[in-house]
């Protein structure tokens, strides 16, 4: 039987779909409910357009280590990247759908609620809790992972393993709190045994961080190894190809640079990685602080 909304709820509705459509995000997953409720539903949205907004849109297809920073070393492999190439997502949004900073933090619980008790992919099956993100809604920098790892997954918090102590003096190295930027990985559900995430499920995961991204909207996004770097831009191409550069990325700056797990393997990449955070400094006109 076909369910009505109560005016309260149909207008909350409305205002939710506007904000995503405003973010230039028109994919949705739902659960499966009436078709007779769906066609009422989305009559009363076509109404509601303006004819700007009524035109279609698309999201598009879409020295460190834990203890010290010791950037001194030599040059030498890279990671090498697993995803097949997607189609790059790199339009800004639109001026007019930045989302105040007093707002934000309530748009990320949007989000976060979207997300729900997740089974979209087969991630749900292994993980104890979603790692949604951590940090300042209001950051101008963002650091963007991979994926949760075992204690990411225990503690629903990204990078808080040895991974994240090293990312977390990395940042201190950039002369940075840690809750003063915003961290997320491509997908929120930890991959058995830490593997790179499936297409289908980096995929599935990463608009829930594109999303997060355009309420942010970050000055500067350290994109962390290639998982992250193929997500971002869309298309898979060796790290050592991307790096040393700022890339744009629907109105912020992107930045790629090594995993800090690659780094914790590779100490001698440190150096490269810092010559990365370097640009990022430069962009968002930050000083090292001085050592002593
Ligand atoms: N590695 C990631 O990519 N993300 C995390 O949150 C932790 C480890």
């Amino acid at each position: 039987m076909a369910q009505s909304f109560d005016p309260a709820t149909r207008e909350a509705l409305l205002a939710r779909v506007r904000f995503y459509r405003d973010l230039g995000l028109t994919e949705f997953y739902r659960r499966p409910v009436d078709p007779a409720v769906m066609t009422q539903f989305e009559s009363q949205l076509i109404s509601s357009q303006t004819p700007e907004q009524s035109s279609t849109q698309s999201l598009g297809a879409p020295g460190l280590d834990s203890e010290t920073w010791d950037a001194t070393s030599q040059p030498t492999p890279q990671e090498e990247s697993t995803i097949p190439p997607r189609k790059p997502i790199t339009l800004p949004p639109d001026i007019g759908s930045a989302v105040p900073a007093a707002e934000r933090a309530k748009f990320l619980q949007l989000i976060r609620e979207d997300i729900g008790d997740c089974t979209r992919c087969a991630l749900h099956k292994g993980r104890n809790k979603i790692v949604f993100g951590d940090g300042s809604p209001t950051a101008r920098l963002m650091f963007v992972g991979e994926g949760p790892g075992a204690d990411e997954d225990a503690q629903g918090i990204p990078f808080v393993g040895k991974a994240g102590q090293l990312l977390n003096n990395m940042i201190a190295a950039m002369g940075l709190k840690r809750e003063e930027v915003y961290i997320a990985n491509v997908v929120k559900c930890r991959p058995p045994g830490n593997r790179t995430p499936e297409p289908d499920e980096g995929n599935t995961c990463s608009p829930f961080l594109f999303r997060q991204i355009d309420v942010i909207r970050p000055q500067v996004i350290v994109g962390l190894g290639a998982t992250a770097a193929t997500y971002l831009l869309g298309q898979r191409q060796p790290l050592a190809g991307l790096r040393g550069r700022v890339h744009a990325f629907r109105g912020s700056q992107l930045i790629i640079t090594y995993h800090p797990a690659y780094l914790l393997r590779d100490p001698r990449q440190k150096k490269e990685a810092w010559a990365d955070l370097q640009i990022a400094m430069r962009e968002l006109g930050l000083k090292a602080p001085s050592k002593g």
